[in-house]
């Protein structure tokens, strides 16, 4: 099937291109792909929500009733933990681009779902339940489309009695909007090398879950962030905890995943984070209605790639456009989806196609984004260095001195290593004893897999490819005990022992039917070893309103 644009996402930074490219010229044809089940299942987001790319893109958004985004932010509190106490942090110190008040607090997979019907009402095509699985290319190397998984292929790779070949989609320019860690889109970073002049990405992984609470604990608009305790070791992370809407509340927890002790396990760390007692009284006989992990980009303005290749780019969290130190990315992911679709829109005006978009490349850096991203981009980098209390206090004095004086005394740090070369042996570290569950406020990973509503068909092709399947065990487990079991917020990967005594060979065990197709393991993966590719169209978790 032809087309003009390509869409692969239909996230903030995927639906906001297509809507500008219709509202630009109605007669541009546009698809997007999806591969959650429905447009917003797959989106997991905070979220507090700068309006700044919505205002350009839908500027009737604040009258339009069927907007999900109707709880201005109140109140802005920052704390730090530590692991019975905690103090709040005067606001007057802030920077003026941590203040949350004109932001709104929300859901992003509900704002995705509106942004996707608009899309739709303006003529753009939209196909769920559809994960793009290859690129297509041209006789001279540049990308020409995409193409679509098969449908029915059994665990053995053989097709069973309902298969279904996947789409060819053919475009002239091809919008790559996965989202953090893209799966085609790591593949054009490589195909490309587009990372050859930028320092390695950074990542964290962002477990969320949404709770309804009490109305005596409800403070609508209320933000809230803490850092410090739970984290140890020189990890480095934080939470956030927003009210919106009638009573809920999301509360999540981000974990750098530049940590050493190969023993963390970051879904524990969210769990024992919720018994605080700064923390706990909020969920006193509350409701968990939905849960889930996703990983984010962090690496900020020195870890964005190149943008543009033959035939195509990359847009929102897919280009690292992720502001970390606001824990905001979607309004950059709506104004990178924008400003490409401008682009393309002259190239196809000049009858242009499957060329690189120069113009979208020269553009970022002297944009709304790039102002965004170059104020707090030693932010990450002096967290790394010195630490949780000490990185704090130089980041946000950067990001002073970058607001007032458009100047840092640090200049632009490095991130020196990949997140997969961050780990310390076993043998070297002490190991993390977590508390068990309690139930009340904290939780064990099967029930909230199963409050995720992931669903793959299990009689698929494992998409989790190992490139050597004896490392997990041969490598992994000698060096740094499996780290795969701990970080993978879903237990999808187990070490398991024909019996108890541990005394005969161990086994590497995936469970994939599990997966919330967060990417963590395919960035925390010591040897690099894993690869996480789409599972069959529709597969994964069903967020309600994440
Ligand atoms: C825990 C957490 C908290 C956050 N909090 C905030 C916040 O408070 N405020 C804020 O502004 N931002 C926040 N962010 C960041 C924000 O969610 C992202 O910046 C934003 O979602 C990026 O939008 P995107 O469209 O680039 O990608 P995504 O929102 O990730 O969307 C990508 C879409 O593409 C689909 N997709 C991926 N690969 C394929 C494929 N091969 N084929 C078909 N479909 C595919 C995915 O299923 C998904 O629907 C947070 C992120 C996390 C993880
Ligand atoms: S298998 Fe990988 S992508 Fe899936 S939930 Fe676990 S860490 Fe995330």
């Amino acid at each position: 099937m032809d087309y003009d644009v390509v869409v692969v996402g239909a996230g903030p930074a995927g639906l906001a291109a297509a809507i500008r490219l219709r509202s630009l010229d109605p007669n541009i044809s546009v698809v997007v792909v999806e591969k959650g089940s429905t447009v917003g299942a797959h989106i997991l987001s905070g979220a507090v929500i700068d309006p700044i790319g919505l205002d350009r893109l839908a500027p009737d958004w604040r009258s339009d009733g069927e907007c999900p985004l109707k709880t201005p932010v109140t109140s802005d509190r920052f704390y730090f933990m530590g692991q019975t106490g905690s103090a709040r942090l005067p606001n007057w110190p802030m920077p003026r681009l941590m203040n949350n008040h004109g932001n709104f607090v929300g859901s992003l997979g509900a704002l995705t779902r509106w942004l996707g019907a608009r899309a739709e009402s303006m003529g753009v095509e939209i196909y769920p339940g559809f994960a793009a699985t290859e690129l297509l290319f041209g006789v001279r190397g540049e990308v020409v489309g995409i193409a679509t998984g098969d449908m029915g292929v059994g665990r053995d790779g053989r097709p069973k009695a309902n298969f279904s070949r996947g789409m060819e989609l053919r475009g002239k320019y091809v919008l790559l909007a996965e989202g953090a860690r893209g799966s085609l889109s790591k593949q054009v970073i490589a195909s490309y090398k587009l990372d050859s002049a930028s320092d390695p990405q950074k990542y964290g992984i962002g477990l969320k879950e949404v709770w309804e609470i009490r109305s005596d604990q409800f403070t609508p608009g209320l933000v809230q962030h803490t850092f410090g305790w739970p984290l140890t070791s020189g990890a480095t992370g934080g939470s956030f905890l927003y009210h919106y809407d009638d009573r809920l509340v999301s509360v999540g927890f981000v974990v750098h995943l530049g940590y050493q002790n190969p023993t963390l396990s970051p879904f524990d760390e969210f769990q024992r984070f919720k018994t605080h007692p700064l923390i706990r009284e909020t969920f006193a006989d509350g409701k968990r209605l939905a849960c889930g992990a996703r990983a984010l980009t962090s690496g900020g303005w020195q870890s964005v790639p190149k943008l543009a290749f033959p035939g195509g780019a990359l847009i929102g969290c897919a280009a690292g456009f992720m502001n970390f130190a606001r824990i905001k990315g979607s309004h950059n992911a709506i104004l990178s989806g924008m400003m490409a679709a401008d682009k393309v829109h002259d190239a196809l005006a000049a009858g242009r196609a499957n060329d690189e978009l120069t113009a979208y490349e020269d553009s970022w850096r002297a944009s709304d984004i790039g102002s965004d991203l170059h104020r707090v981009r030693n932010v990450k980098s002096l967290w790394s260095k010195f630490g949780l209390v000490v990185g704090v206090g130089l980041g946000g004095l950067d990001m002073w001195t970058n607001e007032l004086f458009k100047f840092s005394i640090f200049g632009t740090l490095r991130h020196d290593k990949p997140d997969s070369q961050t780990l310390n042996p076993i043998s070297e570290v002490t190991p993390i004893v977590y508390p068990k569950p309690d139930d009340i406020v904290s939780f064990d990973k099967s029930s909230s897999v199963f409050l995720s509503n992931t669903n793959h068909e299990e009689d698929q092709p494992i998409h989790l490819h190992l490139q050597d399947p004896t490392i997990p065990i041969r490598e992994n487990l000698r060096r740094y005990g499996e780290p795969a079991r701990l970080y993978c917020p879903a237990g999808v990967y187990e070490v398991v022992y024909a019996d108890e005594t541990r005394h005969t060979e161990p086994r590497f065990v995936i469970n994939a039917q599990n997966c919330v197709h967060c990417k963590t393991c395919d960035i925390k993966d010591p040897a690099q070893n894993i690869t996480w590719v789409p599972p069959e169209g529709g597969g994964g978790p069903n967020y309600p309103d994440m």
